[in-house]
């Protein structure tokens, strides 16, 4: 919410825009420091040319938590408060702003180096992230995220918006990477947000075209190669740029909103196709669908999956609903109640890329989860993969394998005590394959078996695979007698 309806507005035209004063912080506000951004770019007037301009911005982080317990005004009373700290390192190298209930912004008129910048940030951060006290007496820590853009770094023509724009992604920027960060807009950063823009425009287009697919890659019992399920994994041909990795367009997808809307086409597509082939093969395969944090932690998550069930008419008990290891560690509340109603359906969970997480002991602990999906990189490299020292702890008995083979061992051994089965995946070779199996893996997937298949061609796998189980059948017939399920 733009708190300009708290700023003393004068007329809407002219100058008094210059005179306007945010009534809880004393500070320009928002609509002025635009004004103020787009003279710096343009000089006032034609009175003098432009400078060099900057601007920062401090996002808090922390506000509303800091103030939910309090009466109402203690926001505001927050506010000032980091305001009058932040005026007081900022002097008079640069005009300060309340951009929004948790945003300053810093404008530099004519700024000689970064440097002179980010020593400020670097000043602001320290002074803001000092406990803070009410008149309430409560003693409040909040931290900083700070974002700096220079003219420099943007196209000559940049507008104010740009910059502004440019301020944001660097602070964007600076959140994700962590607390009390400060990051600097550079035309990386641009481009890519740019890029980002480009994909969700087209990546809607395509939802609503209908011009994505979802392909199919089995997993398969790692002894005898047969094939237990597929994995659904969605395909973008982009008309120009071509196959777009869902690595790079699933974020996208979550920043433009359009994660659930993907995410119900993947699942009903699965489900529908993975119900196909088990009855018409005769053989309950599972279909193994990915979700995303933002995709769990939709309200109607569950009752999409129930009525793709019901629709499909594909058995709880054969979807499983795959979540990266990296999206519920942010939300272990969410992601334990969604886990469980999905339980209640009978549907089973999997936790994907197990081993790239941060602290994947623990929370298995507290969260039901029935398959671990353990990362390609504890089979890919014989040796220790680096995200695994993390996780699993340095004493594990040794085998007579390599320390790669003794962690793989060490997994699956502690999958088997918490009555977890564990998938390998990305498996690319016979090697690979007899390492999972000499560790106690039965079922995964990989190259080795098959790449993600279009439907006509998993399809054709599944018809080879009976082809064969009908002539061992008759076979085992004709030798003994009897038929195969006797
Ligand atoms: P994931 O769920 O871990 O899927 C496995 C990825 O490994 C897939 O990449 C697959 O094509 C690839 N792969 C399979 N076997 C091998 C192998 O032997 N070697 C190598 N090098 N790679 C192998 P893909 O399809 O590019 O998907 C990347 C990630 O994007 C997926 O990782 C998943 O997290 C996400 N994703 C894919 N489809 C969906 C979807 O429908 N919804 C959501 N939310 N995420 C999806
Ligand atoms: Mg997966
Ligand atoms: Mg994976």
């Amino acid at each position: 919410m733009r708190w300009g309806h708290k700023s003393r507005r004068g007329a809407a035209s002219g100058e008094s825009w210059r005179e306007a004063r945010d009534e809880v912080t004393g500070l320009v506000p928002y609509a002025a420091f635009v004004h103020l951004v787009a003279e710096s770019l343009t000089g006032h007037a034609g009175t003098r040319s432009a400078g060099r301009p900057a601007v920062l911005l401090v996002d808090l982080e922390g506000v509303a938590e800091a103030t939910a317990a309090e009466e109402h005004p203690a926001g505001d009373e927050l506010l000032r408060l980091v305001a009058t700290r932040v005026a007081r390192e900022v002097g008079s190298l640069g005009v300060l702003a309340r951009m929004s209930d948790h945003q300053l912004g810093v404008l530099f008129a004519d700024l000689s180096a970064p440097a002179v910048a980010l020593d400020l940030a670097y000043r602001i951060s320290a002074s803001v992230s000092a406990p803070l006290v009410l008149a309430s007496q409560r003693r409040v820590q909040l931290s900083v995220s700070c974002g700096l853009v220079t003219r420099d770094a943007l196209d000559p023509r940049a507008t104010a918006s740009d910059l502004l724009r440019g301020a944001g992604l660097a602070v964007r920027e600076a959140r994700r990477q962590g607390r009390n960060r400060i990051e600097v807009c550079t035309p990386e950063l641009v481009a890519v947000a740019d890029e980002t823009l480009a994909i969700g425009k087209d990546l809607r287009q395509a939802l609503q075209e209908k011009g994505l697919r979802v392909c199919y890659q089995p997993l398969v019992d790692l002894t005898h190669g047969s094939v237990l399920g597929f994995e659904a994994l969605v395909r973008w041909s982009h008309p120009v740029h071509g196959h777009v990795s869902p690595s790079r367009f699933v974020p996208v997808a979550e920043e433009f909103g359009l994660i659930s809307e993907l995410g119900t086409m993947v699942l009903s597509t699965a489900t529908a196709q993975v119900q196909q082939w088990s009855s018409t093969f005769r053989i309950p395969l599972d279909a193994h669908v990915n979700f995303s944090g933002v995709d769990l932690a939709q309200d109607g998550f569950v009752d999409t999956v129930e009525a793709c069930l019901e629709a499909s008419g594909l058995p709880a008990t054969q979807l499983v609903v795959e979540i990266t290891e990296a999206t519920v560690e942010p939300d272990l509340e969410t992601a334990r109640s969604r886990f469980d109603a999905l339980h209640d359906l009978g549907v089973r969970v999997a936790l994907d890329d197990f081993g790239t997480g941060r602290s994947a002991l623990s929370y298995l602990q507290s969260l039901a989860v029935d398959i671990l999906k353990v990362d390609r990189s504890y089979i890919d490299s014989v040796d220790q993969p680096a995200a695994v020292s993390a996780v699993v702890p340095s004493d594990l008995p040794s085998g007579t394998g390599t320390r790669g083979d003794d962690l793989l061992r060490g997994v699956v051994a502690f999958g088997q005590a918490l009555g977890i089965e564990v998938y390998g995946e990305g498996i690319e070779d016979e090697e690979q394959r007899l390492r999972l199996r000499r560790a106690g893996c039965d079922i995964g997937q990989g190259y080795l078996f098959a790449r993600p298949l279009p439907a006509e061609d998993a399809a054709a796998l599944l018809r080879g695979q009976a082809a064969v189980a009908d002539t061992l059948g008759a076979r085992l017939i004709a030798a003994e007698g009897t038929p195969r399920s006797a």
